[in-house]
């Protein structure tokens, strides 16, 4: 068991397999931003294994592959399946745009990969370009692929932003009802300078529930997975919404998460900057053993909580280099 000074089990990685991505989200990857990780430092696929191995020894049992965007980066298909084969790891999921689904979604399942997080944050063709500086037809479109894989839950991604996309949410609920998707709604985060100019639009998600609460009933629900959204069901509809509120209800009392970058960084919070380079242990010749010990002494100095509300401008580092 991999228990911080908290007591609070670390059974969940979420694995950033590279900072880069082909959107540009405002809000966690400015079009400005050129400082990305050196693929000479990208950990390479048998690093990744015998990394999360050590993990999968003291515990966890579940990896999330993030970015950037991981269906960039070539060798998606070799560490997925690298990582679904280590003893010890029961859960294998995905975070992505889906642009690249329709080419994706197919080998990954069979590579082990279960569920799927595809960020959307609406459906308003000229919004999404301005969000994200894409087009949202190749996104659908991967929607659809992987439904046609089985990937079961796939869950939506919507990040509220006032006087941007807030107005779009009953539009997404028709939109998540028709095609068996599960919609979750996230707060904005002062996570880098993207997260930092996104704060002007920060909602809190109180107030999109009462808004829906004036429409809907919301009936408390459960939904398997490691995340920290509360979960509601929408009338008797088979649609099941959840809201993730990193600053107006923060989680972190029941934190089960770290996080490790492309190059081997394990950040202990995304909402502070500590981290240990574990990359650089491995390339330096460490043992296995070492790197548990390693591990095990990060974890007990895991910090308890963000400090987004009372120090905003503390995390440099964009959004994209964990993967949120
Ligand atoms: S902000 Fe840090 S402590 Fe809080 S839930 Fe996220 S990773 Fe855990």
């Amino acid at each position: 068991m991999l228990n911080d000074s908290y007591g609070r089990n670390i059974e969940y990685l979420r694995l950033s397999i590279t900072d880069r991505c082909d959107f540009r989200c405002f809000y966690c990857l400015p079009r400005s931003h050129r400082d990305f990780e050196t693929p000479a430092d990208w950990m390479t696929p048998d690093e990744i294994v015998r990394l999360i191995s050590q993990f999968a020894t003291l515990g966890v049992k579940h990896v999330r592959l993030t970015g950037g965007e991981p269906l960039v980066r070539k060798e998606v298909g070799e560490i997925a399946q690298g990582i679904s084969a280590i003893p010890g790891i029961e859960e294998l999921s995905l975070s992505t745009n889906a642009s690249r689904l329709a080419q994706f979604a197919s080998p990954l399942r069979k590579a082990g990969v279960e569920r799927l997080n595809i960020s959307l944050d609406t459906l308003n063709e000229k919004k999404f370009q301005e969000i994200t500086g894409h087009r949202l037809k190749p996104v659908l479109e991967g929607i659809e692929h992987a439904k046609q894989c089985g990937y079961s839950p796939i869950k939506i991604n919507m990040v509220i932003m006032r006087g941007i996309n807030d107005e779009d949410v009953a539009e997404m609920i028709e939109y998540c009802i028709e095609h068996g998707l599960t919609l979750r709604f996230i707060e904005t985060m002062p996570v880098g300078e993207g997260g930092r100019s996104a704060s002007e639009h920060y909602l809190p998600l109180a107030e999109i529930e009462s808004r829906l609460r004036t429409r809907y009933s919301l009936q408390p629900a459960t939904l398997r997975g490691s995340g920290p959204a509360r979960y509601f069901r929408i009338d008797d509809s088979p649609l099941v919404v959840g809201f993730i509120t990193p600053k107006s209800q923060h989680f972190c009392d029941t934190c089960n998460r770290v996080r490790v970058s492309v190059s081997g960084d394990l950040h202990l919070c995304l909402g502070q900057e500590d981290k240990l380079s574990l990359g650089k242990m491995m390339r330096s010749g460490c043992s296995d053993q070492e790197l548990r010990e390693a591990i095990h002494a990060a974890i007990a100095r895991k910090p308890f909580r963000h400090q987004f509300n009372e120090v905003p401008t503390a995390i440099i580092r964009p959004m994209s280099a964990l993967g949120g």
